[in-house]
């Protein structure tokens, strides 16, 4: 079988290298010059742990080929994933253009009978417009099966999720398109589920909306413990024990970012407009996550007052550990919020630093440490949990700070630990430490 796939992002690398690896060859294609170039040579374009060692074994034994040639891709392709972006629009709702493009292309250039896999994530009946535009375009001759196979991967891990995720989800209408899609995954002895097209594309979303939901639930229970004077941990693994509730994504903090929880739930809330039903939940979901955001910059002017050129070190850029994506990282808002009120922020995080300052430019300063980030700063917020910073020795922050302030957005660090430090430390939904307090005296503030 000849697999061509179509977008060289977090989606169609893994999607290609794992494909290659359990012994199928496959082309991916991408439009970035740069991307392929690199590709070609072996080097990934993103950070994915055990990624770039996985495309260059398939490259060497000749399982995998990057091309920007669409010819070399899809004529005598035999299965054509579509791993392209699938971004938002200024109302919410998504933007196709990708998929459109793809979609003609594909259809221009397939000399054979094929099918067409979609994993980007799309709108309930966007597989329906992909089978037009292909059958518009085609000879009569080709037969040309669309199947929808949302990707569930999450960035961070996203190669292991590639060989041990939980489902995987076909919908087709031909159950002969299934099969030979069956088939293809069959290696990787994950549980496979076949349904129907509309149901796959709503499974994806569906799945998104409800862990957002989940973010949402714990972190207004976060607040609330706040106001109350509980601890969100206590309160988290209390629930969690609970196996209808379960431990996973139970985890407060300053919200869910990332290229696709806020897109996708918008995204869902807009389908629902669309066939006139107001999903209200979802809608309610994405209020608190955008409140949540706001929290560090809150606290910071409750301790500091104003936060005009006051120095704030900010330890993480990525939305979540072990990427270097920052697409809307909760990072990106808080920063600008911080310059907005005049702070002058210095920055730091392992790898996404690149791509941070892509978006945010000289209006920050970078630090390739942590002690540089931290060096003279009035106040630190850490935004990611990266291992690196859920390690550092707690004495640094008064070594290096001019004041040992923290807000930790991610609750990093146990209450218990930070209290043998003279630091002031406020969190998300657990009591307020303040340095000049005797350890046994923690203040609860709004109770
Ligand atoms: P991405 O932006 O990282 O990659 C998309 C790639 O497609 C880009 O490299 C772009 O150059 C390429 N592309 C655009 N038009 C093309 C064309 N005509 N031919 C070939 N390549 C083309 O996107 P991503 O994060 O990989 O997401 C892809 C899709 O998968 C989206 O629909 C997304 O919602 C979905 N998804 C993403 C994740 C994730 O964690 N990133 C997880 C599950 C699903």
């Amino acid at each position: 079988m000849k697999i061509t796939v179509a977008g060289a992002g977090y989606v169609g690398l893994v999607t290609s290298a794992g494909l290659a690896d359990i012994g199928h060859n496959v082309t991916c294609i991408d439009i970035e010059k740069d991307k392929i170039d690199m590709l070609q040579n072996g080097r990934s374009p993103i950070y994915e742990p055990g990624l770039e060692s996985l495309i260059e074994k398939n490259l060497l034994n000749g399982q995998l080929q990057f091309t920007m040639n669409p010819e070399q891709a899809y004529s005598g392709a035999d299965i054509i994933f579509i791993a392209v972006g699938t971004p938002e629009q200024q109302d919410g709702s998504v933007d196709l253009k990708y998929i459109h493009v793809v979609s003609h292309t594909i259809a221009h250039y397939i000399n054979k009978d094929v099918i067409v896999c979609t994993k980007s994530t799309v709108p309930v009946g966007t597989n329906e417009l992909i089978k037009q535009i292909i059958h518009s375009r085609k000879s009569s001759a080709i037969k040309a099966e669309v199947v929808s196979s949302p990707e569930f991967l999450r960035e961070g891990s996203a190669v292991l999720d590639f060989f041990q995720g939980d489902r995987i989800v076909i919908g087709a209408d031909d159950p002969d398109a299934a099969s030979i899609m069956e088939q293809i995954y069959l290696p990787l002895k994950i549980p496979i589920m076949k349904t129907d097209i509309r149901s796959a594309e709503m499974i994806k979303y569906a799945s998104n909306a409800f862990l957002a939901a989940k973010i949402s639930f714990i972190n207004e229970i976060a607040n609330l413990c706040e106001k109350v004077g509980a601890n969100i941990e206590e309160v988290a693994f209390g629930i969690g024990q609970d196996k209808r509730i379960g431990h996973d994504f139970l985890k407060a903090g300053i919200g869910y970012g990332g290229s696709c929880f806020p897109k996708d739930t918008k995204a869902l809330v807009q389908l629902a407009g669309n066939a006139k039903h107001q999903f209200e939940l979802l809608e309610a979901v994405i209020k608190v996550n955008n409140r949540q955001q706001t929290l560090p910059v809150i606290k910071a002017k409750e301790i500091l007052g104003s936060l005009k050129n006051k120095k704030v070190a900010v330890l993480g850029l990525a939305f979540k550990p072990d990427t270097d994506d920052v697409r809307e990282a909760a990072s990106l808002k808080i920063i600008k919020e911080l310059l907005e009120e005049g702070a002058n922020v210095r920055a730091y995080d392992p790898i996404a630093i690149p791509n941070a300052k892509k978006v945010l430019g000289d209006s920050v300063e970078y630090a390739y440490n942590i002690h540089y980030a931290l060096y003279e700063a009035d106040i630190a917020m850490i935004l990611t949990e990266w291992e690196q910073i859920k390690h550092v020795r707690l004495n640094m922050f008064q070594t290096y700070m001019k004041e040992p302030i923290v807000i930790d957005g991610r609750n990093c660090y146990s209450l218990e630990e930070i209290q043998k430090y003279p630091i002031t430390y406020l969190s998300i939904g657990r009591p307020d430490v303040y340095r000049d307090k005797p350890k046994d005296e923690l203040r609860i503030i709004n109770l």
